[in-house]
């Protein structure tokens, strides 16, 4: 549902309401419904939102248009409470203590302003997962930190200097490798996207998802934390493929709990 018509719903609910048939009744009360749980992710029923801080602010793509892109994706349904941080460089281990996943839109390719995170935040983000929370890395999220072992570890998928190539964006079909609570029951997909040739993969990370036989979801771990990586998602526009959306909520979800 788009937010025009959650608006129209508002108001000029109980007057309309006079006038409509039961059956039209029923399904303007069940929208109605879903819009409350969509917006409003405390009131959904079970488990609490799993708590997201998503990194952006800087990335050799355009994060300000795909890091609301994420986070709606994200926030939509209920199962995840979003935080946004443009400066993650300024996070501590008291800002991550808020969270049960991290979510990188960011990277510090080529002249990035950011090349590094303090000595504080590294040792802070590793504590984090390594404690069991979890980490999920989008496209070039996590091209980053080329000297730093533990971060490939976590991220699995990276930008293979001298390697890794892509041509433009094209259409091509996502297809799975094996079951997991990720990718389980879910069909060969078609997307466009642009397709990253040859990426650096850690060798102790799983292969979820291929698209022309290049690898494009992986798995990972670092002490007792879950790491997942997507390297669809170039541009917002396509983030709009329902089986990229899918992908992103259920990597999420398993990495911050393992289910
Ligand atoms: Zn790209």
């Amino acid at each position: 549902m788009n937010v025009a018509t959650r608006q129209s719903l508002g108001p000029s609910l109980p007057v309309g309401m006079k006038t409509f048939t039961r059956t039209t009744a029923r399904t303007v009360a069940a929208l109605l419904a879903s819009a409350l749980i969509a917006g409003t992710p405390s009131l959904r029923a079970g488990d609490p939102p799993i708590r997201v801080l998503l990194l952006s602010g800087q990335n050799n793509h355009d994060w300000k248009t795909t890091t609301p892109k994420l986070k709606a994706i994200l926030t939509d349904g209920g199962q995840f409470a979003v935080d946004v941080t443009e400066r993650p460089e300024q996070c501590t281990a008291e800002t991550l203590a808020q969270y049960d996943l991290v979510v990188s839109d960011w990277n510090a390719w080529g002249d990035a302003k950011v090349k590094e995170w303090p000595p504080a935040m590294r040792e802070a983000f590793l504590q984090f997962v390594r404690s069991g929370k979890g980490y999920v890395s989008i496209h070039a999220g996590s091209s980053s930190f080329y000297d730093w072992p533990e971060y490939h570890q976590i991220g699995g998928l990276f930008w293979n200097l001298d390697v890794t190539s892509h041509g433009p964006p094209h259409e091509f079909t996502v297809e799975f490798t094996r079951d997991h609570p990720i990718t389980r029951g879910l069909e060969p997909f078609k997307t466009k996207d642009e397709l990253w040739i040859k990426p650096g993969i850690h060798p102790d990370a799983t292969v979820l998802a291929t698209g022309d036989r290049q690898p494009l979801a992986v798995t990972t771990a670092l002490g007792q934390g879950r790491g997942f990586a997507l390297l669809l998602g170039h541009a917002a526009e396509h983030m709009d493929t329902p089986g990229f959306q899918t992908l992103l909520r259920r990597g999420a979800r398993w990495a911050a709990t393992g289910k």
